[in-house]
């Protein structure tokens, strides 16, 4: 999960789901998560491969099925804010009951204001792929727009 500071009070409009769309562009590539779900952010294992079976460092997880997909899209949600979210990723950490030294609350808050800022970079539509803490971009859809 990449770092980033804090936003708590801040009022954000687009947030990441699961999406199928350019799903196969990696031959490591998985949609386990149902399309449109809310995402957060899983467990890694210690010493693991980008690319490796598992997938913790290039995936997300919805927290609905609490299964993992490695495409994300960007999504206009309305007005959020950094608790909203975590309250909407709270229920599905819990389930997965990982082990920390923080609150399952503090993970929660850190894990929204990373997926909120991370959406908040992209224009909606946009695809999104993870490898480790950084977010890279696969496609954008620009409807009457001119590319970059
Ligand atoms: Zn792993």
């Amino acid at each position: 999960m990449p770092p980033v500071k804090p936003y708590l009070g801040w009022f954000f409009s687009k947030i990441l789901v699961a999406t199928t769309e350019t799903q196969g562009r990696r031959r490591s590539d998985f949609c386990h998560a149902k399309e449109g779900e809310l995402l957060y952010f899983p467990k890694e294992c210690e010493g693991e491969d980008m690319d490796a079976p598992c997938g913790c460092k290039r995936s997300l997880i919805g927290i609905e099925t609490n299964k993992t997909t490695t495409t994300f899209k960007v999504v206009e949600n309305g007005s959020m804010t950094v608790d909203w979210c975590a309250e909407m990723i709270l229920p599905a950490i819990k389930e997965l009951s990982l082990e920390a030294q923080e609150s399952i609350e503090r993970i929660a808050l850190k894990q929204a204001e990373a997926l909120l800022h991370i959406a908040g970079r992209y224009r909606a539509g946009t695809i999104l792929e993870r490898r480790g803490e950084r977010f890279l971009r696969r496609t954008e859809r620009r409807p009457g727009t001119k590319a970059r």
